[in-house]
């Protein structure tokens, strides 16, 4: 198997599933450090700060650090920053894209926004899907910081981002730019963060439909593990594959 210059490693199903760690994860993240390969943690998870994940996988006994984690929060207000320097935006979401869009530069507004940003909220309300609605109409562009439409909760699946994101895109008849995982954007900035080319960087995750195709449309190579949403019989069919599947992480170091 080829040796990469850094691994792009997806959190929920391949580091943990909720709040219990996954099989090799811990063992894999040491090997990377022991063997001083670059690392960068990419998560569809817009909620969190980067300090929070890395304290949470540190809680876990995977060595993380805030400056390994790349959020698609981060992502999307890179992308907007780009666009538009001291760009006004009126943002649906958690304290990990509202911190995102500050740190950016970026003032978050009610109304007269250039950018209406979709990021998971579980207080979600009639109100603020009004006001984001109301800003598109009026002719913010419409981002989101992922599309999945279900998540994988110990209750069972939830709605995602992407179900809330329709709701705004339906309503105004204006679709949305997608930022996460499968889309390019999050994995250009990230193989630009890392100063590396898409052919020295692995893609790691459990979910062909974000983390594997992200790969695959960025075109780089991918491993995909089964500890998390897919099963590898269910992906056997489709004609774009992983470079590499692994029942788990602690496979791939044996
Ligand atoms: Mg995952």
């Amino acid at each position: 198997m080829k040796n990469y210059q850094a691994y792009f490693i997806d959190l929920d199903g391949t580091m943990y599933r909720g709040t219990e760690r996954v099989e090799g994860a811990a063992e894999f993240v040491q090997y990377l450090r022991k063997h001083q390969l670059p690392l960068l943690f990419l998560t569809n998870n817009s909620s969190r700060k980067q300090e929070q994940v890395a304290a949470k996988l540190m809680d876990m006994g995977i060595e993380a650090y805030p400056e390994d984690v790349f959020t698609t929060s981060m992502a999307t207000a890179s992308y907007i920053a780009r666009h538009h320097a001291n760009a006004k935006v009126f943002a649906v979401g958690e304290e990990g894209l509202v911190q995102a869009l500050q740190d950016q530069g970026l003032e978050l507004v009610d109304a007269g926004a250039d950018y209406v940003v979709i990021g998971i909220d579980r207080e979600i309300s009639y109100e603020k899907l009004s006001k984001a609605c109301l800003n598109v109409r009026e002719g913010a562009a419409l981002l989101s910081t992922n599309g999945d439409v279900a998540i994988p909760t110990e209750r069972g699946m939830l709605p995602g981002n992407g179900a809330f994101t329709s709701v705004v895109s339906v309503s105004t008849g204006v679709e949305a730019v997608f930022i996460g995982k499968p889309h390019a954007e999050i994995m250009e900035q990230a193989l630009a963060k890392m100063n590396l080319s898409k052919d020295e960087v692995l893609m790691i995750g459990d979910n062909y439909d974000t983390d594997i195709l992200a790969g695959i449309n960025a075109e780089m190579d991918t491993l995909m593990v089964e500890t998390g949403v897919h099963r590898f019989e269910e992906i056997s069919a489709y004609p774009k594959q992983p470079t590499y599947k692994v029942k788990t992480l602690q496979e791939w170091l044996s």
